[in-house]
């Protein structure tokens, strides 16, 4: 067969692929990776908002936001991946720390509090954590906070709690669903072909493993969001790979609501920033995941690790939301990202990018549409960051100790 990546790339040839896919025509990997290289850039984006605007007609005008907190319940882990800066070896008792319980409902109270929606629990492989662990918090979350939907961890975090329980991660994930959990956030994906995971998370599953666990809860009822961290040295082709062994499992199960392309950022961890994806090839990626995923209903923006005008963009390139408010993070934080925001910026950066902002739940539908600026909310406290431990002190607004952030 020969594709567009075996002959010489005319100007024709991809505008061709660029109006198949816009008009809701599937493309091969190997169209998508010629699009990738070579599609004008412009071209790409106006490709990719068309076919955002097919998905969504109707509500194409729309772009939403979600109100959640990152719960980072221990950064103890054994598995020790090169780009991450936030993670302490089980030996470093000096840098590990773990919350118990009555910290994490507090911080579950804070985000109910503030109008969040969601909890993302996300932290390290904790060599003591197995499935009660997970049962434990989450059934105390939901016993407390039933208003909270919990759509957090992912393929990686149920192999090793499964390895640790001694149990298969089906019934990892039964128990865990049971328990409270009701989606998977899918971190852990980071790039799922074989080359690039060795060299960047080598003690880490295989991406085929990651993927059929994921195809295990989407079986068994538990959907999730994918992932993926770019620049860390992967191949415009592992790019596209990672993509395509995506859309190959939501073929099978449609379990994906959302796929989350992120930036690899470069303080405080083994790789040492020797490679980054630059924003255009941001940009590129999540117009041409538009394209080609085209089982996949929601590509998000991420302004956290790319910055508020680059997710502004990134809405013109086929993404159709913004992530969250995220009231606490730190993850990338602690690997230099350095962007903060809050609810009435968020608001603003939508409108201004000429969409008409919309608080969404964790399944999409839109719970506030802020359709008439003088309804906007006012309240200042809704802030990313209000607490993390990749800012010196542990807290970003230290005002919010009127939600007893210290009692
Ligand atoms: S990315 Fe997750 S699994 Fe990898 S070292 Fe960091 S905390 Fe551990």
């Amino acid at each position: 067969m020969t594709t567009l990546a075996d002959s010489a790339t005319s100007s024709t040839d991809i505008q061709a692929v660029l109006d198949r896919a816009a008009g809701g025509g599937r493309i091969s990997a190997e169209e998508a990776l010629e699009l990738y290289r070579h599609a004008p850039l412009h071209a790409l984006g106006r490709a990719a908002d068309a076919a955002r605007r097919r998905r969504y007609a109707g509500t194409e005008h729309i772009a939403t936001y979600i109100i959640e907190r990152n719960i980072n319940y221990t950064n103890v882990c054994v598995t020790a991946c090169k780009f991450c800066a936030f993670y302490a070896a089980p030996k470093d008792t000096e840098k590990g720390w773990s919350r118990d319980l009555d910290e994490i409902l507090r911080r579950c109270a804070e985000t109910v509090e503030l109008g969040g929606t969601q909890i993302m629990f996300q932290g390290g492989h904790h060599p003591d954590y197995g499935v009660e662990y997970y049962e434990r918090a989450f059934s105390a979350i939901k016993k407390d906070f039933p208003q909270l939907v919990i759509h957090s961890l992912g393929a990686s975090e149920v192999d090793h709690m499964a390895r640790i329980s001694g149990v298969s991660a089906e019934e990892a994930i039964r128990r865990i669903h049971a328990a409270g959990l009701d989606s998977f956030a899918g971190a852990g994906a980071e790039l799922l072909p074989e080359r690039p995971r060795k060299v960047i998370a080598p003690l880490k599953e295989s991406g085929e493993r990651w993927l059929e666990i994921m195809e295990l809860a989407h079986n068994l009822g538990v959907e999730s969001t994918s992932t993926m961290l770019m620049g860390t040295g992967e191949t415009n082709a592992e790019r596209i790979e990672h993509l395509r062994m995506i859309r190959d499992v939501q073929d099978r199960t449609g379990g994906f609501r959302a796929f989350i392309p992120y930036t690899y950022q470069p303080e405080n961890n083994h790789l040492k920033g020797r490679t980054q994806a630059t924003l255009f090839e941001y940009l590129r990626l999540i117009a041409v995941a538009r394209l080609f995923l085209d089982n996949v209903a929601h590509i998000q923006g991420s302004w956290l690790t790319v910055g508020k005008e680059m997710g502004q963009l990134s809405l013109h390139y086929g993404a159709d939301d913004l992530g969250s408010v995220m009231l606490e993070e730190n993850v990338v934080s602690s690997a230099g990202a350095k962007h903060r925001s809050n609810r009435m910026e968020l608001i603003a950066l939508i409108r201004a990018a000429g969409r008409v902002p919309a608080q969404r739940a964790t399944t999409y539908e839109h719970l506030v549409i802020h359709d008439d600026p003088a309804n906007d909310p006012v309240d200042d406290h809704v802030f990313s960051h209000i607490a993390s431990t990749a800012i010196e002190g542990g807290t970003a607004h230290p005002e919010l100790k009127l939600l007893n952030a210290d009692s």
